[in-house]
């Protein structure tokens, strides 16, 4: 009889035991209050170790699984397991206060329904140390990206999203503290912010690691301006002795959810805080930025920009359009600068909605290549067609000065196109970094060598030295429009810079252009300024080929 009874409590428990989840946790009590009713146990603790690791100590977690709260500390059975992998499980078994000790029998079913049981921790412990390799960084102790995604789409699922704000962070200058306090208290420091970020941020928060010093925060709406406020800059303790602290600060991408920009997917969220955190690090002056609507447009803009480009390149919908440059003294054209324009589904894209995009990787650099062969093809035809050829510039941008194989390429391209080299000049701006100096000096000597000649456009725009200038073998300095005085308002200061750079500029013996001229009485200024040439709307606009060859033939500029 007793047998019997026992036999179905075991059957039971054990479907019941099954579909628990985590068994080492009170949840297990639903399924252990029969059988251990029926053989008058009090409570059950597992006390789970594990065997030494890096540290040399045993580590040892307690689980109460069951408790009906009126268990008797003085008839305790502890039965031990031992798993394949060394770590050891002690049950503690306490009776019931007031019952008589439990029977020989009793101590043996005990035993049995001990196996099953441990059979399941087991099961349970795997899954939990599975589960934290997957979701957990161990170098942090906070959840990881995985983690993140998964808190995410389930808010999502819940449409409980449009609560929460999720930030994209990246430390600030954070080699410098490993630099100053070693690696392994950088590490500390690092978890301590996390930490103290975690603990401010509210109920249900995820704090997760990304990777390095990349971290992403959910949090609730009113929870982030003391979370960001943390992120500009938090003083963190880093020798509990000497109470020294050091700040640790964070750029950030914020996009807070809200009914009017509907969530789908997690990726909407993390792009969205990702393209935010990448504008507050290149123009952000409070290295924060919350995305917005606008920045979504951008953003698929230059997507757009960047899938469409090879197309484009190889379909020839980049065309060359030459501006004229004239000379002040003669009226005649001597040269014109080649502007790049994007016929594309029968718009033509000006250089301002697509350069600085393709600038922002490597493929501007195709692209000015793609414009100095179409420039030497066009200047070799007028040659073959007996036409007045012109020197033409050629715009390079910045983002070439790194490649040691350019002179290499803009040489091969002019001798393909069987062109003298003295039909093409390069024009580029000023460098702000002396890494950048040092290769530009490096390109436009090769240059020189070469026999093609190099201007400095937008001279004016930054912080222009004409001392740096006279450092490098440059030809030509192209004067940017806002040197030149509007016609309307005389503006004396503007005359008197003017004048100063033109006459600095003939010193140190380069030639001097002067753009964006709109009006007869600039052109007539800037005759008097002895400045070589001009280009600007005044004399022509930015021309498609076949009008500009019409200059090329006996123009004469003079009005
Ligand atoms: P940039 O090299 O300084 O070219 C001069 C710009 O001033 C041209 O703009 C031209 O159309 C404009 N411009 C000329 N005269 C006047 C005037 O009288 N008034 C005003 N307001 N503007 C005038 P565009 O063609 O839109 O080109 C803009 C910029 O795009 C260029 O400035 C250059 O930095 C870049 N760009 C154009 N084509 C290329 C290219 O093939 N490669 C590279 N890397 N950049 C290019
Ligand atoms: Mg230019
Ligand atoms: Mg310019």
């Amino acid at each position: 009889m007793h047998d019997d009874s026992f036999r179905s409590l075991i059957q039971s428990f054990i479907t019941d035991i099954e579909s628990i989840t985590n068994t080492l946790s009170p949840e297990s009590g639903s399924a252990l209050a029969r059988p251990c009713a029926f053989l008058r146990i009090g409570m059950i603790r597992a006390e789970v170790c594990e065997p030494p690791r890096e540290d040399s100590v045993w580590k040892c977690e307690n689980f109460m699984m069951f408790d009906c709260g009126n268990a008797d500390a003085s008839n305790e059975l502890t039965i031990s397991k031992s798993t394949k992998t060394g770590t050891d499980f002690i049950y503690h078994i306490c009776g019931i206060s007031g019952e008589q000790p439990w029977s020989d029998e009793e101590k043996n079913d005990i035993g049995i329904l001990i196996d099953l049981l441990f059979a399941n921790n087991e099961k349970s412990r795997l899954m939990m140390s599975n589960y934290r390799l997957t979701f957990f960084d161990q170098d942090m102790q906070v959840s990881n990206i995985k983690y993140y995604f998964k808190s995410m789409a389930e808010l999502i699922r819940k449409g409980l999203i449009n609560q929460y704000t999720a930030m994209y962070f990246n430390l600030r200058k954070f080699s410098g503290i490993n630099m100053r306090l070693g690696q392994k208290q950088g590490s500390k420091v690092m978890r301590k912010f996390i930490h103290h970020i975690a603990d401010i941020a509210g109920e249900g928060n995820t704090v997760s690691r990304f990777g390095g010093d990349n971290f992403a925060i959910l949090c609730k709406h009113e929870y982030t301006d003391t979370v960001l406020d943390a992120l500009m800059g938090t003083a963190v303790t880093y020798n509990e002795e000497t109470g020294d602290r050091i700040i640790v600060s964070a750029y950030v991408g914020i996009y807070v959810v809200t009914d009017d920009m509907p969530v789908h997917s997690t990726d909407d969220v993390i792009e969205g805080a990702a393209i935010a955190l990448a504008i507050a690090k290149r123009y952000s002056k409070d290295n924060h930025a919350f995305f917005n609507a606008e920045m979504q447009e951008k953003h698929n803009h230059q997507l757009l920009i960047h899938s469409q480009f090879p197309n484009a390149l190889e379909n020839e919908e980049f065309v060359v359009y030459y501006q004229p440059k004239v000379s002040t003294e003669t009226y005649r054209i001597v040269g014109a600068e080649a502007l790049c324009r994007w016929k594309h589904n029968g718009r033509i894209i000006p250089p301002n909605e697509f350069i600085p995009v393709l600038e922002r990787g490597m493929d501007i650099c195709k692209l000015d290549l793609y414009m100095l062969d179409h420039v030497c093809r066009d200047i070799r035809r007028w040659l073959d067609e007996g036409r007045d050829a012109v020197k033409v510039s050629v715009n390079l941008s910045r983002r070439h000065l790194s490649d040691s194989d350019l002179l290499k390429h803009i040489v091969e391209i002019i001798d393909r196109n069987e062109l003298p080299h003295e039909y093409i000049e390069i024009e580029l701006t000023e460098t702000t970094s002396e890494v950048e100096f040092q290769n530009l000096r490096r390109v436009i000597d090769g240059l020189q060598e070469e026999g093609i000649t190099t201007s400095v456009d937008d001279f004016g725009v930054g912080y222009s030295f004409l001392t740096l200038i006279k450092d490098l073998p440059w030809d030509t300095l192209k004067i940017d429009k806002s040197l030149i005085p509007e016609a309307e308002q005389s503006d004396q200061k503007k005359e008197a810079l003017l004048k100063y750079v033109i006459g600095m500029s003939k010193e140190i013996g380069l030639e001097c252009i002067a753009e964006g001229v709109e009006t007869k009485e600039q052109e007539a200024l800037l005759k008097t300024t002895s400045c070589n040439s001009t280009q600007g709307f005044y004399c022509d606009k930015p021309l498609p080929t076949t009008e500009f060859e019409t200059r090329l033939d006996n123009y004469d500029y003079q009005k």
